[in-house]
């Protein structure tokens, strides 16, 4: 009998990976705007159109990509932002696993025009497939200009499989509001079929909390800061009135990432204990600062769960802080309100 084990192509073993990585326009939007954050941009717009499905464009003012560069990063484990093990243990920028753009160019058609300050002239590439169609010099501003369109136009199988534009829409608002309340001092747009739906200039940290939940939480925010040295939390929990039926604007930070964490909405829902009636939902936009070597973020290729060294202190600190915070602003407990 002959052997029968092959090396799978690159174009099919990056189809594969793309599953983890990209399952709707919204994973794209989330890889994407984090790409840009990592760049150093100070202005992140976003353009799509009909959900992402057809179009979904990033463009940045960051540090740009050199000719080499540009065709590298759609390479699987391409990565600029760790080098050796011991990296992935003090990770600072939100991406380092390499396989984003690898999974992106795997799974659309995607076109790239990016320039470095030192450069006059940027580079255009066109891939499709995971195959390089062309590259060539360009004019374009400093920055990278990200194109992506008809997402999953070789797999009709997981095309088939998105949801309604309604629906897709409402995740990439929900990515772009994690990623823009994590970096108040960039501006970021969301532009969806050549309307502006989100146009937030760069401010404090309230001010994009406020941009981003509404301005009538201005007044209803309650300031939370706690800091040992071994963390930070800052941010803001909703005055007891704001809380609701339903789970709404609920936020956790950790070093910029938005994480899911049930753990430590606990911890956050004990603190407000009766403030607030049981089976209701406080608002919090909460950011906890840690030593990255206290964290690992890597447990998941979406980054949204994490595993925190030692758990039980970050619960107890979430926890003393919020109700810290809220007996200052001596906040009385209001069990009777009609919701
Ligand atoms: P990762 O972010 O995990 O490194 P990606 O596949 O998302 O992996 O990106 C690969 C590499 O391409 C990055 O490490 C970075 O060097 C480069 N890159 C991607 N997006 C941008 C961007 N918007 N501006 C500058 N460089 C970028
Ligand atoms: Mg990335």
């Amino acid at each position: 009998m002959p052997d029968t084990i092959q090396l799978l192509p690159d174009s099919i073993a990056n189809q594969i990976a793309a599953g983890e990585v990209i399952q709707r326009p919204a994973s794209a939007v989330k890889e994407l705007l984090e790409n840009a954050v990592d760049a150093g941009a100070t202005e992140i717009k976003l353009y799509i159109t009909d959900a992402g499905k057809s179009l979904l464009q990033v463009i940045d003012n960051g540090k740009g990509m050199s000719e080499t560069d540009a065709r590298m990063c759609f390479e699987r484990h391409a990565t600029s932002k760790i080098k050796k093990i011991d990296d992935l243990f003090s990770i600072r920028t939100m991406g380092f696993r390499g396989e984003a753009l690898a999974s992106i160019a795997a799974v659309a058609q995607v076109e790239l025009r990016t320039r470095r300050a030192e450069d006059e002239l940027g580079t255009c590439i066109d891939i499709e497939n995971s195959v390089v169609l062309k590259q060539e010099p360009c004019a374009t501003p400093v920055g990278t200009n990200l194109c992506m369109k008809n997402l999953f136009f070789s797999v009709p199988a997981r095309r088939n499989f998105l949801k309604s534009n309604a629906s897709e829409t409402k995740h990439i608002v929900e990515e772009f509001i994690r990623v823009a309340m994590a970096f108040p001092h960039i501006m970021f747009s969301l532009t969806s079929n050549g309307q502006e739906v989100f146009h937030l200039e760069s401010g404090n940290l309230k001010q994009r909390v406020v941009q981003v939940l509404g301005n009538q939480f201005m007044a209803k925010l309650v300031n939370v800061k706690e800091e040992t040295d071994y963390m930070n939390i800052y941010g803001f929990v909703g005055k007891p009135d704001t809380a609701r039926k339903t789970r709404g604007e609920q936020y956790f930070f950790v070093n910029n990432r938005y994480i899911k964490s049930a753990y430590l909405n606990h911890a956050v829902m004990s603190a407000f204990d009766e403030l607030i009636p049981k089976d209701s939902f406080p608002l919090y936009a909460l950011y906890i600062d840690l030593d990255p070597t206290q964290v690992d973020i890597n447990v998941h290729p979406t980054k949204q769960e994490i595993k925190f060294e030692d758990e039980k202190i970050i619960y107890a600190f979430v926890q003393a802080a919020v109700k810290h915070a809220l007996a200052q602003f001596s906040v009385a407990p209001s069990l009777d309100f009609t919701l």
